[in-house]
C-alpha cells in the first residue's frame, strides 16, 4: 500500500528512516529545522516542505523522529501544534525516545480530538534504522497498531504493540535499564574472573552455556579481544553511546519515579554511567564502563 506520508526530524535516525518510507514506495514529504538534513532526503526522492504545518498537508500518516519531549510537545500541542492542524483520520507515530509522561498528554490530546496516536520509540541504532531493522515498541490502541505496523514494517522487523499511550515508552525504558545493568554485570563478572587468572573468552564460553547467559555476553561481548565484531575490539568506538544510554536511564528513573517505584540497580547503573561520562566518555560506546571497574 502506497500512502501519503510527512515526516518531521530528520537527523542520524529520522533521516535513513525517511528514506526507506521513500524505497518503500511512499509519497513522503519532510521537514526539519536543518535545511542539510531537507537536502539529503530531496536528493534520495522526498519533497520537502517549508514547516511542518506544510509539510502535514494531504497526510494520511504523520511520523516524527525527535530529539526530546520539549520538541514532541512543541512539533503536535497548543494552537500552533499540528493536532490541531489534523484530520481526525490522520494516524501519527511518534518514534522519538521522550519521557512517557509527554507521551501520554500528547496520546491524550490526540484521543480528544480523535485522531490515532502512538508513541513508537525504537530499539536498534542507526545501522539498524538504514537497515530497516529498527523493533517498534508501540503505546497506543489497536485500531491504530493495525494501520501503524503497515508503515512502521518498511523501516523495522519487530513491531510491538506494548499497550495504551505511553507504552511504548515505558518498555523502552524497562529494557534499556536492563540493558545497562547486565552489561555492568558483564563487566564486573568478566573482571573478576580475569584478575583470578581466566581467559575472558574462557569464561565467557562458560557463562553464555551456564545461567549468566546474556545479551551482552552473547553478542556485545564488553573485553577486548573477546568478540571481533564487538566495539570492545575496536577501542570502543560506538555503537550505542554512553551519552545515549544515560539519556535513556534518565527516562527509565523518572518512569520510576512516577510510579513510586524504587528501582536501586537501575539508580546505581546510572551513577555509575555519569561518573563514567564526567570522565569524559560520553561519546564512547556503553560497553566501556568495563574500563571504569577496572580503574
Ligand atoms: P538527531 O539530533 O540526529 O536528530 C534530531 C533532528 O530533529 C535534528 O535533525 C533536528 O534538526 C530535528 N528537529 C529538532 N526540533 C525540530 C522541530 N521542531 N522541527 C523539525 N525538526 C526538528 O537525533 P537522532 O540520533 O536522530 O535521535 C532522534 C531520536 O531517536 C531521539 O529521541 C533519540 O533518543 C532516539 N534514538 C536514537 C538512537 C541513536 O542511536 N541515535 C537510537 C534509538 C533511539
Amino acid at each position: 500500500m502506497m500512502a501519503n506520508v510527512a515526516f518531521i526530524g530528520l537527523g542520524n535516525m529520522g533521516g535513513p528512516m525517511a528514506i526507506n518510507l521513500v524505497k518503500a514506495g511512499h509519497a513522503v514529504k519532510v521537514f526539519d529545522l536543518s535545511a542539510q538534513a531537507c537536502q539529503q532526503l530531496q536528493d534520495a526522492g522526498a519533497s520537502v516542505a517549508e514547516s511542518a504545518s506544510e509539510a502535514i498537508v494531504g497526510a494520511q500518516y504523520v511520523l516524527s523522529m525527535l530529539p526530546a519531549g520539549k520538541h514532541v510537545a512543541g512539533v503536535y500541542l497548543g494552537e500552533e501544534g499540528l493536532l490541531a492542524r489534523l484530520d481526525a483520520s490522520v494516524t501519527v507515530l511518534d518514534c522519538s525516545t521522550i519521557d512517557a509522561a509527554t507521551a501520554r498528554q500528547v496520546g491524550e490530546a490526540a484521543a480528544e480530538l480523535g485522531i490515532g496516536f502512538m508513541d513508537a520509540p525504537v530499539s536498534g541504532g542507526v545501522a539498524a534504522a538504514a537497515a530497516g531493522t529498527l523493533a517498534f515498541m508501540c503505546g497506543g490502541d489497536a485500531q491504530t497498531f493495525d494501520k501503524a505496523r503497515v508503515i512502521l514494517a518498511d523501516m523495522g522487523k519487530n513491531i510491538f504493540h506494548a499497550g495504551p499511550a505511553g507504552a511504548g515508552q515505558v518498555a523502552k525504558g524497562c529494557n534499556n535499564m536492563l540493558l545497562a545493568i547486565h552489561m555492568i554485570g558483564s563487566c564486573e563478572a568478566l573482571e573478576m574472573g580475569a584478575r583470578n587468572g581466566l581467559d575472558p573468552k574462557v569464561l565467557s564460553e562458560i557463562m553464555l552455556a551456564s545461567s549468566g547467559r546474556n545479551w551482552s555476553l552473547e553478542v556485545y561481548n564488553p573485553y577486548p579481544g573477546v568478540m571481533e565484531s564487538a566495539p570492545a575490539s575496536n577501542d570502543y568506538q560506538p555503537g550505542f553511546m554512553v551519552d545515549l544510554m544515560l539519556k535513556d536511564l534518565g527516562l527509565a528513573l523518572e518512569i520510576a519515579q512516577q510510579s513510586d517505584f524504587q528501582n536501586p540497580m537501575g539508580q546505581l547503573a546510572r551513577e555509575l554511567y555519569r561518573e563514567h561520562q564526567e570522565a569524559g566518555n560520553g561519546q564512547r560506546d556503553f560497553s566501556s564502563i568495563l574500563q571504569k571497574l577496572q580503574e
